[in-house]
């Protein structure tokens, strides 16, 4: 047996990297956690799986993992083919 104590998780630079490069997608996209009356992420053209509470959203201007339930200024309505 050993006495490696496993450290307690800190982030690490890369994550404070992104997150503030979240935080200006977020103020730039007026990136909202929550709906915006109807219109949700979840059922934007750009939500990549409509059915994931978390997904990916291909917009190029935002290109993150995004909720469900998220809105923000570029929503699109889904096209009757998807
Ligand atoms: S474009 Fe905006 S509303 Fe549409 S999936 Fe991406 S973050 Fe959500």
């Amino acid at each position: 047996m050993t006495d490696y104590v496993i450290p307690d998780p800190e982030p690490k630079e890369i994550d404070e990297k992104l997150s503030l490069e979240l935080r200006y997608l977020a103020q730039n996209a007026v990136l909202k956690g929550k709906p915006s009356g109807a219109e949700k992420c979840e059922n934007c053209v750009y939500y990549l799986e409509n059915t994931a509470d978390l997904s990916y959203c291909w917009h190029p201007k935002l290109r993150i993992l995004v909720g469900a339930q998220w809105w923000c200024q570029w929503w699109e309505e889904l096209g009757e083919a998807q």
